[in-house]
């Protein structure tokens, strides 16, 4: 090699990205992927998407925290729904039968919420499949109808453990395309 480099046996220059180390004959940086050998296209367009990456990283992190409060106000909902029932049932003979699946939520949403910050991904999905499941037997069970209000109410749940899902797929592929962690 000319440019007697004697660190490396190879040329080593420097990313027009992120300006980290790179050999001469790789196709794309080691650390954020920059198309090296690409078109003038492929390269503006890469440029386009981390640009648009480090504007939208704050809403995906917004959403990811929305969709990990909403873990833990399901987790005081099902807690609150256990008081109602307390004080309504107080006299039933089985008073603990009723009252163990709301607690028995109440505890796996706080659960879900409190591991939410190092695997949001697996908790949120974990936290809409279970929501799913629940409402799923109670519209099978008929406890409650089915009003208007419900359906806006899981809706809203919903969409926001959705948008949490969809978040925090983006911000792992954002970490892992700018090697962040
Ligand atoms: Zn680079």
């Amino acid at each position: 090699m000319e440019n007697g480099s004697e660190t490396s046996p190879q040329s080593v220059e420097s990313c027009h990205f992120c300006y980290g180390p790179v050999n001469s004959d790789d196709n794309h940086c080691a650390k954020c992927s920059y198309p090296l050998k690409g078109s003038d296209d492929e390269k503006a367009a890469f440029v386009l998407r981390k640009n648009a990456d480090q504007i939208n990283l704050p809403k995906f992190k917004n959403k990811s925290e929305n969709a990990l409060g909403t873990l833990y106000f399901l987790a005081g909902f099902f807690m609150l729904c256990a008081i109602i029932v307390f004080f309504q049932k107080e006299e039933s003979a089985d008073l603990l039968a009723i009252l163990l699946p709301y607690l028995i939520l109440t505890i796996l949403f706080l659960i879900l919420g409190s591991y939410a910050k190092q695997k949001p991904l697996a908790c949120f999905i974990s936290g809409l499949c279970l929501y799913i499941i629940i409402e799923v037997l109670v519209v099978a069970e008929a406890h409650f109808s089915t009003n208007f209000i419900d359906i806006i109410f899981n809706l809203i749940v919903i969409g926001f453990l959705v948008n949490g899902i969809r978040a925090s797929l983006e911000i792992e592929r954002i970490k892992k395309e700018n090697d962040l962690d």
